[in-house]
C-alpha cells in the first residue's frame, strides 16, 4: 500500500481531535493544543481515551514508573504557570546517595533552587490504605479537563482511515470520526499494532524489561532510613544498569533497569549488604512485595511516527533512554500540540516540525548509551568507584569546589540534563584528572573509607 503525503491539511474550526491515551503525554499534548488553539482564536473540539481509571490503587490505576518528576520539568512546567500541587506531591527530593560496595556518599543538590519530587502515578500501590493519595495522571488529566477536553474512561480498540479522516472507536455500536489521532498509548503492544491501520510506516519503539515494587513503611521509619535522598545504587550485579530506591511517604519504590530484569535479579540486588543496609535492620526487604511489576521500557525509540492526520508521543514515539520519561512526554507532547494547531496535521508537516524534536532525543540517547556502556565498566571496577566516592566527597566538603563530578552525576541520576551535555562535563580534564587522582589516593593501603560492605 503506498502512503502518500497531503500537505495541506489543516485543523479549522470545529475539528475534532481523538487523543488515545491521557497518560503524561496525551495529557500534555492536550493542554497545549487547547492553550494554543485558544491563542489561535481556533475552535476544536478534543476528547482524550483513557482505558485506566486513576482514582483506583494497584495496577488497574497505574501507569508504573518510579514517579520522579526531574527538576528540568519542575521548572518547564513552571515556566507555563504550572506548579504542581504539594498535595500530588510524595516527598521532595534534595539529595542523591550514591551506594557501592565501597561505601556510599551523599549528594547535595547543587543550587537551592532545584527541587525533585517523588510522585505515585495512581493512587497508591495494591492494598494501599491511605485514600489521600493523589496521583500525578489524574491532575494531568483534570488540567485538561479544565482547559475542555472531554475525558472518555474507554479502551480504543478499532480506528480506521476514510478519506476525510479517522474513524476511533472503543465498542463497534460506538465509534466517531475525528480529524486528528494522537497516539500516547505508551508501550501497550496491542494499542501499539491499532496504528498499523492508520500510520503504516510506523516502526514500534524497542524495548525490555524492568522492575518496579514498593515497601510499606512508617512514615518515620522512612525518614530515619532514608530521609529526603533517593539513594541509588552502582553495583557489581549483571544486569543491573540502574538501581534506586526512591522514598515516598508512607512507602518506598524500588526501581531496576537493565536487561531483562527478572525475579532471579531482583533477589540478588535486593538481598545486596548495600540495598538491605539502607532499611531498619528488623525489616523483611525479602517479604514479597504486595505490588510490584516488570513493565517495558524504551530502548531505542519508534520510526515514522506520523501520517496524514496521526502523531504518535510519548513512549509511543521517542522518549529519554533510561530517564525522565515524564519530561520526554512533555517535549513530545508540546511539540506535537504546537505542530497541529500552528503548522498543520499532514505527514510533510509533522516530518518538518515534530520530527526533528524526536531525532535530537534520539541522537542524545546514543550519547546516553554510551555513557551506560561505560558506567557497566565502572560498576565492575572497585579502584573506579573508590575513586569517584572519594571525588564526591572532597567535592562536597569544598564550598568553594567546581562539583564538577557531583553535578554530572546529579544530571545523570536526575534526567535534568541532555547526555550531550552530561558526557562533555565527564570529559572534562580537570573532572578526569580529579578522577584519576582520587583513584590512586584511595586505592593507598593508607585509605580509610567507610566501608560496609562486611
Ligand atoms: C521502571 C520504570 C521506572 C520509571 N521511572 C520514571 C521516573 O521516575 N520518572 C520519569 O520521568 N519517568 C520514569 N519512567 C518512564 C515513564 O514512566 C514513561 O516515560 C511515561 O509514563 C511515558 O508517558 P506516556 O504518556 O507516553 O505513556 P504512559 O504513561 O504509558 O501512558 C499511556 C496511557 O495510554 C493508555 N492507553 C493505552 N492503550 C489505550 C487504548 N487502547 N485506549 C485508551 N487508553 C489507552 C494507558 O492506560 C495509559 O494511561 C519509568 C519507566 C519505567 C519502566
Amino acid at each position: 500500500m503506498t502512503h502518500s503525503s497531503t500537505p495541506g491539511i489543516e485543523l479549522a474550526n470545529g475539528s475534532r481531535i481523538a487523543v488515545i491515551g491521557g497518560g503524561p503525554a496525551g495529557s500534555f499534548f492536550s493542554y497545549y493544543a487547547l492553550e494554543y488553539a485558544r491563542v489561535f482564536g481556533l475552535s476544536i473540539e478534543l476528547d482524550i481515551f483513557e482505558a485506566k481509571d486513576f482514582t483506583r490503587v494497584g495496577a488497574s490505576g497505574c501507569n508504573q514508573c518510579g514517579g520522579i518528576i526531574s527538576e528540568s520539568l519542575v521548572q518547564d512546567l513552571a515556566t507555563d504557570g504550572l506548579v504542581i500541587p504539594s498535595d500530588i506531591i510524595q516527598r521532595k527530593i534534595n539529595t542523591y546517595t550514591m551506594h557501592t560496595e565501597q561505601g556510599a556518599s551523599v549528594i547535595h543538590i547543587p543550587s537551592n533552587e532545584h527541587r525533585i519530587a517523588s510522585v505515585f502515578r495512581g493512587c497508591g500501590p495494591r492494598g494501599c490504605l491511605d485514600k489521600n493519595v493523589k496521583g500525578f495522571d489524574k491532575y494531568l488529566l483534570g488540567l485538561c479537563h479544565k482547559k475542555g477536553a472531554r475525558i472518555i474512561h474507554k479502551k480504543v480498540s478499532q480506528m480506521e482511515l476514510t478519506d476525510d479522516g479517522i474513524l476511533v472507536g472503543h465498542s463497534k455500536a460506538d465509534v466517531t470520526k475525528y480529524d486528528l489521532v494522537v497516539g500516547a498509548v505508551g508501550l501497550n503492544k496491542k494499542s501499539l499494532n491499532l496504528f498499523k491501520n492508520i500510520c503504516p510506516a510506523y516502526v514500534k519503539p524497542k524495548v525490555t524489561r524492568t522492575y518496579i515494587s514498593e515497601f510499606m513503611m512508617k512514615p518515620a521509619d522512612i525518614k530515619e532510613s532514608f530521609g529526603n535522598s533517593m539513594h541509588v545504587f552502582l553495583l557489581n550485579i549483571p544486569r543491573i544498569t540502574f538501581g534506586a530506591l526512591i522514598p515516598k511517604e508512607n512507602y518506598v519504590t524500588l526501581v531496576l533497569l537493565g536487561q531483562d530484569i527478572n525475579k532471579d535479579v531482583v533477589q540478588t540486588f535486593i538481598t545486596s549488604n548495600q540495598v538491605r543496609a539502607c532499611f531498619p535492620e528488623d525489616f523483611p526487604v525479602e517479604r514479597t512485595m504486595p505490588c510490584q511489576c516488570y513493565p517495558f521500557i524504551n530502548i531505542r525509540a519508534g520510526d515514522h511516527a506520523y501520517a496524514d492526520r496521526v502523531v504518535m508521543i510519548g513512549d509511543s514515539a521517542s522518549s529519554k533512554l533510561y530517564k525522565n520519561g515524564i519530561g520526554a512526554a512533555f517535549i513530545t507532547g508540546k511539540a506535537a500540540a504546537s505542530t497541529v494547531i500552528f503548522e498543520g496535521i499532514s505527514e510533510s508537516h509533522f516530518k518538518n516540525y515534530y520530527a526533528p524534536i524526536c531525532r535530537d532525543m534520539d541522537r542524545d540517547n546514543q550519547v546516553g548509551k554510551l555513557i551506560f556502556h561505560v558506567t557497566k565498566r565502572i560498576q565492575k571496577s572497585p579502584v573506579l568507584k573508590r575513586g569517584i566516592l572519594s571525588l564526591i566527597e572532597r567535592e562536597q566538603a569544598d564550598s568553594h569546589s567546581a562539583f564538577r563530578m557531583s553535578s554530572a552525576l546529579w544530571d545523570t541520576f536526575t534526567g535534568s540534563a541532555g547526555y550531550r551535555n552530561i558526557l562533555r562535563r565527564f570529559l572534562h580534564p580537570a573532572l578526569l584528572g580529579g578522577l584519576l587522582n582520587s583513584a590512586v589516593i584511595s586505592s593507598l593501603p593508607s585509605f580509610k573509607s567507610h566501608d560496609y560492605e562486611k
